[in-house]
C-alpha cells in the first residue's frame, strides 16, 4: 500500500434545504436537514483509503459530539487517525443553505481546525516516510506552510488544493509539487478565466498543475511536456459535493503508485464520476473495485 498524509480540516456538513434562502432578519421554513461529515482535508482521506491507500489524517476534532462522529468516518474508511487531535472546543462546523435552484450559501466556522496552527511533534515524522502528502486551504496557513516545507524536507511529493482559494504565498508554492485547482479557483489565483491559459501561467510558480473543469474533465500540465485533457464520464450527476476531493484523494494514490500520469487523471476522473451519481460528500466516495470495473 502506498503511504498518503492528508494535513486538513474535518467539518461536520449541516445541510439546510429550502425553497429560497432567507434575506437579512428573515425566517424561513426549511425543507429537509441532514448532516453530513466532511471537510476538505476529511474527504481527500476518505477518498485515497477507499482507493486503496494507507492514509493517514493529521488535523483536529472538538470535544463536542461531532468530532467523535468525524474521527469515526475517518476510522470506518481504514483512515489511521492517531495524529488527529481532540482540541478542546467544538469541531468544524459548515452551515449549508441549499436552495431549490440548487444554489448554496456556506458559513464556515474553523472551530477546532483553527487550533491546528503548526505541526505537532510526531507530524513530521510520519510526512517524512510518506509518498505523497496532500494539503488544502481550510485549516491556518501556518500549518499549511509548516506541512508543505516538511514534505520538500523529506522529498515527499506535495499536492495542493487551493480551496477556499486566497493569494498564495510564494514560500508555500515554491514547496509544492503538484497544485489542483478547479477552473474557478486556477481563474481567481491568476486572473486569466482561460483554463488552459491559466495552467500555463501557474507553471510559472509549481512544476506540475491539474485544472478540474467538472462535466468536461481535468487538465494537465507540467513544465517541459505538453498539455493533456482528460474527459470526464457522461453521468447523470444527482449530487456534485466533494467531487474534486474525490478526484484528488483518488488521484494521489493513482500516483503515489506510480501510475502513467493519464492512467492516474481517467482512474481519478471515473472515481468522481461515480461520486455524482450518488447523494452525499464522503458517503458518495467509490471503493478501489468499483474504480477499476468503471475505467
Ligand atoms: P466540488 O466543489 O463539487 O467538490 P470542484 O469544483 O472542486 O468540485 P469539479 O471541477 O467540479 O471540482 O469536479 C472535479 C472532478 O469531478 C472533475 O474533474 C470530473 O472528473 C468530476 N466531475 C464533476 N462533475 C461531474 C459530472 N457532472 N460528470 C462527471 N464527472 C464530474
Amino acid at each position: 500500500m502506498t503511504g498518503i498524509v492528508v494535513l486538513g480540516s474535518t467539518n461536520m456538513d449541516l445541510v439546510a434545504y429550502v425553497a429560497r434562502p432567507p434575506k437579512r432578519g428573515e425566517t424561513v421554513t426549511g425543507r429537509e436537514f441532514t448532516t453530513v461529515p466532511g471537510g476538505k482535508g476529511a474527504n481527500q482521506a476518505v477518498a485515497a483509503a477507499r482507493a486503496g491507500g494507507d492514509v493517514t489524517m493529521i488535523g483536529a476534532v472538538g470535544t463536542d459530539e461531532f468530532g467523535a462522529v468525524l474521527r469515526h468516518t475517518l476510522e470506518a474508511s481504514g483512515v489511521d487517525t492517531d495524529l488527529l487531535r481532540t482540541a478542546d472546543g467544538p469541531s468544524g462546523t459548515a452551515h449549508i443553505v441549499v436552495d431549490d435552484e440548487g444554489g448554496n450559501s456556506i458559513v464556515v466556522v474553523p472551530g477546532a481546525n483553527g487550533t491546528v496552527t503548526a505541526l505537532a511533534p510526531g507530524d513530521e515524522a510520519v510526512i517524512a516516510t510518506a509518498d505523497l502528502l496532500l494539503l488544502q486551504l481550510e485549516l491556518p496557513q501556518g500549518a499549511v506552510l509548516d506541512g508543505a516545507l516538511a514534505g520538500r524536507r523529506h522529498g515527499v511529493r506535495t499536492v495542493l488544493t487551493p480551496s477556499p482559494v486566497r493569494p498564495l504565498p510564494p514560500e508555500l508554492l515554491a514547496a509544492v509539487d503538484l497544485l489542483v485547482p478547479n477552473e474557478h479557483e486556477a481563474a481567481a489565483l491568476t486572473g486569466i478565466a482561460d483554463p488552459h491559459e491559466a495552467a500555463a501561467a501557474l507553471l510559472r510558480s509549481v512544476p506540475e498543475v491539474v485544472v478540474t473543469l467538472g462535466s468536461a474533465g481535468a487538465l494537465h500540465a507540467a513544465r517541459g511536456t505538453a498539455p493533456l485533457t482528460v474527459p470526464a464520464p457522461r453521468v447523470t450527476a444527482v449530487d456534485t459535493t466533494a467531487a474534486g476531493d474525490t478526484f484528488v484523494g483518488t488521484l494521489a494514490v493513482a500516483l503515489a503508485e506510480g501510475r502513467p500520469v493519464e492512467q492516474a487523471l481517467a482512474w481519478a476522473s471515473a472515481a468522481a464520476a461515480l461520486s455524482v451519481q450518488r447523494p452525499g460528500a464522503s458517503t458518495s466516495m467509490p471503493y478501489r473495485p468499483e474504480i477499476d470495473a468503471a475505467s
